[in-house]
């Protein structure tokens, strides 16, 4: 694999409002992760620092700046749910993607199986568990984790993406409402492959270690129509990027994503392991990190300092 490097020497400098509207997030959201809880239903993730609070920003001019926990080391969890639906229109299209899973906001949990027993067989949309599971189903026999760690490596511009073991067998462990899933799908005749496989390519994918700094890059390439604009390689079509930016801004932050789209308006999708991506405009990349989450299963020193960066910079997609 090719040498991927963040940092460009020739950046010009941040501009210093730039760079205050940045300083202040990452003081409010300081001031805020300790009201929010730690993920406990994978027991592996209840270790990590609940003060822990990271933000990165990466810009189309190799611009960047890491405050706090940026460069700390967490799993991606739903996070990955972009980076399979950008593996699956690129591999299948959008048409068989689509037939699939559908592109509405469930209303429901992320792990909820209600309506998918109630009321549809094709799960809500891909950024819930019911539509990434199902999306790697479709997955599983074309490429192995190896393979698919590569693409997440690729598009987050970041070699050292790698398997947190530890958080992956306590994923296996305790990930029974998932394999519920994949089963329950299985019944349907919507999953094709094998339920257990699934789960499990879906478990190793959510324990993907990442950085803040990845999510940038990762944001960046989506804010940029899908190229990465340091290597000026198109990473993602760009009318796969239209299905990314909206879906995340639908359906991104569970059931906080209608009030995220009001308050910060950005394309963003949030995971329980704290990590946060953002899609801004600019375009400009930004990750954060903070795993104590709000009831919703945000981070909230994330959305916190998201509120304030989307304020000062303008960043809200329906005001430009
Ligand atoms: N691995 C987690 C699960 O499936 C991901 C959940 C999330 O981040 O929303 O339960």
């Amino acid at each position: 694999m090719t040498e991927i490097k963040l940092e460009t020497t020739e950046a010009a400098p941040l501009p210093p409002e730039l760079e205050s509207a940045f300083r202040e997030a990452y003081e409010i959201g300081s001031a805020v992760t300790g009201t929010g809880r730690v993920a406990d239903y994978i027991p592996e993730l209840a270790k990590a620092d609940r003060r822990a609070f990271g933000i990165a920003m990466l810009d189309g001019q190799g611009r960047s700046l890491c405050l706090g926990d940026a460069e700390t080391r967490f799993s991606i969890q739903s996070v990955c749910k972009v980076i399979i639906l950008a593996v699956s229109l690129k591999a299948k299209g959008q048409r068989e993607t689509f037939s699939h899973v559908m592109m509405e906001p469930s209303g429901d949990a992320f792990d909820s199986i209600l309506k998918l027993d109630t009321r549809s067989n094709r799960p809500f949309n891909p950024l819930i568990n019911a539509g990434a599971i199902q999306l790697v189903s479709t997955l599983v026999e074309d490429f192995s984790f190896e393979q698919l760690m590569d693409e997440a490596r690729t598009l987050c511009m970041d070699e050292r993406i790698c398997l947190n073991e530890a958080v992956y067998r306590s994923e296996f462990e305790s990930g029974n409402r998932n394999r519920a899933i994949a089963y329950l799908l299985k019944s349907k005749g919507v999953l094709q492959g094998d339920p257990e496989k699934t789960a499990d390519l879906y478990f190793k994918l959510c324990s993907l270690s990442v950085t803040a700094k990845s999510l940038a890059a990762l944001g960046l390439v989506i804010a940029n129509g899908g190229v990465d604009p340091f290597r000026g390689e198109q990473l993602i079509a760009r009318e796969h990027v239209r299905i990314l930016k909206s879906l995340m801004f639908t359906c991104g932050l569970y059931d906080y994503s209608g009030k995220f789209g009001v308050r910060v308006g950005v394309p963003a999708k949030s995971g329980v392991g704290g990590g946060l991506l953002c899609a801004a405009r600019g375009p400009m990349g930004i990750g954060l990190y903070g795993p104590a989450l709000d009831e919703f299963g945000n981070s909230v020193a994330g959305v916190t300092a998201m509120e304030h960066l989307s304020r000062q910079l303008n960043l809200h997609v329906f005001d430009y």
